[in-house]
C-alpha cells in the first residue's frame, strides 16, 4: 500500500495520511498481515515482543486471569495477580528493590517515578521542598506524556511541544563513544569527563535543588541502542550520591532481559534508587509498566505521610499483571536469558560480518538481542546523511514492503545540534540461529535498496 492509495480509516494513525495493513495473526517471530505477507518482526514493535507472538503459556494465563476477575479498583481491593507480580519481581533484583507500582506504558512508569522522587525529599523527616529539578542526558527518551518529554531529551518528540514542557530539567551527555569519546581518549578519562560534566551541572543548578539524575542504560529510541562504557554508571551514581539526589534508571526499553541479564544494571556494577521498567515486562500480551523502588525510599514514606499522591484508575490491573507474570516466569522456565546471550553474540557477529564494511554504516552496537546501527554519509568524518533524506524512516518504510516484510525500527537522534539515523534491531528471546540469519540478510538487503534509490 503506497501512501496514495490510502483507504479511509476512523482511526488518527500516526501518519494522519498513511493507513497501515492490518495484523491479523502472529506466531513466534512473525506477523501475518491481511495481504498474506509473512512479517518477519525482528524489533518484536519497539523492543517489546520479547517472547514473540501467541505464547501459548502466556495466552492461556490472560484467560485465566480474565474467568477469574479483569478488574477492581486499586483504591478499594488488591489482587492475587499483582501481589504475585510483585513478590516475583522484588525476588528478581535479589531484594535490592522493595516494592513495585504497576501501571500501564513507559510514559506511566517515568511519570510516577519522577513524582516519587519529588515526594520522597517532601517526606524525609527533615523535608527539602526545594528539591524540584531533574537532570537528564541529550539525547534520550524517557516517554510522551509531558512530564515524562520534558525530562527526556529527544530533540525531534519534543520540538513541537517546547513551549508547554516544565523547564524543571536540565541536560547533560550522553555516554555515546562513537561521537563523544576523544581520539585517543581512554574509556577511564572519557567517564571522568563526563561525571564531571554532570557534577559541574548540579553545581550550576545547586546541589540542593536537584531530586534526580534519570538515564537509561542503553539509550534506545533516541539514539539506537547505545551502551555506556564501562564504569560509567557507578560515576554518575557517586556524583548523585555526593548531592544525595536519587538515581533513576530508565529500564523500560533496555530491561527485563533485553541485554542479556533481567536487570540492566546488573551488568553495570550499581543499583538505582528507582527502576522503571515496561515494554519487555509484559511482552505485549497486556499493557503493563513498572516502577522498582528502593527501601530507603519505601521507608521514609512509609515513616512519612505513607500515602503516595499519585493514582492510575488501571493501576496493578489483574489481568496485565497476569500476563507479566506469565511472560516472565516464561522467560526463566525456557532459560531465555542464555538465549539472549547466545543470539545477541551471533546477532553481532553477523551484523559486522555483513554490515561492518558497508560504505554507510557509520556503526554497529548493542548489548544482549538489542542493536543499534548508525548510518553516516561518510565513515571517515562520520558526517550524517541530510536531515531532509529521512533516512532511517525511508528504511523502516522500506522494510514493510512485502519483497522485504521485516520490521527495521529507525530512530533519529540529535547530537550537538547534528541529526544522525539509526535503525534498531530487537528480536525476542526464543528466536534461532536461522532466524537471525534471516533479520541480517534482510537488513542488508532493504539498505541496499534504499541506498539504491538515493543515488
Ligand atoms: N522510557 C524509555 C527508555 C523508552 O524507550 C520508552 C518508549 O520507547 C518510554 C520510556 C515510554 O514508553 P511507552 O511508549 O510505553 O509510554
Amino acid at each position: 500500500m503506497t501512501k496514495t492509495e490510502t483507504p479511509a480509516s476512523a482511526i488518527l494513525h500516526r501518519d494522519t495520511r498513511f493507513v497501515p495493513k492490518k495484523a491479523i495473526g502472529g506466531k513466534g517471530s512473525y506477523i501475518f498481515l491481511e495481504d498474506g505477507t509473512k512479517f518477519l518482526d525482528s524489533t518484536g514493535g519497539a523492543a517489546v515482543s520479547c517472547l514473540g507472538h501467541s505464547h501459548e503459556q502466556v495466552n492461556q494465563a490472560i484467560k485465566d486471569q480474565v474467568d477469574q476477575i479483569s478488574y477492581c479498583h486499586s483504591a478499594f481491593f488488591g489482587t492475587q495477580a499483582a501481589e504475585d507480580l510483585a513478590q516475583f519481581l522484588v525476588d528478581s533484583t535479589g531484594g535490592k528493590m522493595s516494592k513495585l507500582y504497576v501501571v500501564s506504558s513507559g510514559s506511566e512508569a517515568v511519570e510516577a517515578a519522577l513524582k516519587l522522587a519529588r515526594q520522597y525529599f517532601l517526606e524525609l523527616p527533615t523535608p527539602q521542598p526545594q528539591r524540584t529539578r531533574f537532570i537528564a542526558r541529550l539525547p534520550s527518551y524517557h516517554g510522551i506524556t509531558l512530564g515524562a518529554l520534558a525530562a527526556g531529551g529527544h530533540v525531534l518528540r519534543r520540538q513541537p511541544f517546547e513551549p508547554l514542557l516544565a523547564k524543571n530539567t536540565s541536560h547533560v551527555s550522553p555516554c555515546y563513544a562513537y561521537r563523544g569519546k576523544w581520539d585517543d581518549e581512554s574509556d577511564a578519562d572519557y567517564v571522568a569527563r563526563l561525571a564531571a560534566e554532570l557534577d559541574a551541572e548540579f553545581q550550576r543548578v545547586g546541589p540542593e535543588n536537584v531530586c534526580a539524575f534519570i538515564a537509561e542504560p542503553v539509550v534506545g529510541a533516541a539514539l539506537g541502542c547505545v551502551p555506556a562504557v564501562s564504569g560509567y554508571f557507578p560515576a554518575m551514581k557517586a556524583v548523585c550520591e555526593k548531592y544525595d539526589a536519587l538515581f533513576i534508571l530508565d529500564e523500560v526499553m533496555s530491561g527485563m532481559g533485553r541485554c542479556g541479564t533481567l536487570h540492566a544494571w546488573e551488568q553495570e556494577g550499581i543499583v538505582p534508587d528507582i527502576q522503571t521498567i515496561g515494554k519487555a515486562l509484559g511482552g505485549g500480551y497486556a499493557p503493563v509498566s513498572g516502577v522498582l523502588i528502593g527501601d530507603s525510599i519505601v521507608q521514609t514514606m512509609d515513616k512519612g505521610t505513607g500515602v503516595f499522591r499519585h493514582g492510575q484508575t488501571y493501576q496493578g490491573h489483574p489481568v496485565s499483571c497476569a500476563a507479566a507474570l506469565a511472560v516472565q516466569k516464561t522467560i526463566q522456565e525456557e532459560s531465555l536469558l542464555a538465549n539472549v546471550r547466545a543470539m545477541g553474540a551471533y546477532l553481532e557477529k553477523q551484523l559486522r560480518q555483513r554490515l561492518g564494511a558497508h560504505p554507510y554504516v557509520g556503526d554497529i552496537r548493542g548489548k544482549g538481542l538489542f542493536w543499534g546501527i548508525e548510518l553516516v554519509k561518510d565513515k571517515a568524518t562520520k558526517e550524517p546523511f541530510d536531515p531532509k533524506t529521512h533516512l532511517s524512516f525511508l528504511v523502516q518504510e522500506k522494510g514493510l514492503h512485502p519483497e522485504h516484510a521485516i520490521s527495521l525500527y529507525g530512530c533519529v537522534g540529535t547530537v550537538d545540534g547534528v541529526r544522525g539515523d539509526h535503525i534498531v534491531l530487537a528480536p525476542p528471546y526464543n528466536v534461532s540461529a536461522g532466524e537471525i540469519d534471516l533479520i541480517v540478510d534482510r537488513t542488508a538487503r532493504v539498505l541496499a535498496d534504499v541506498f539504491a534509490g538515493l543515488k
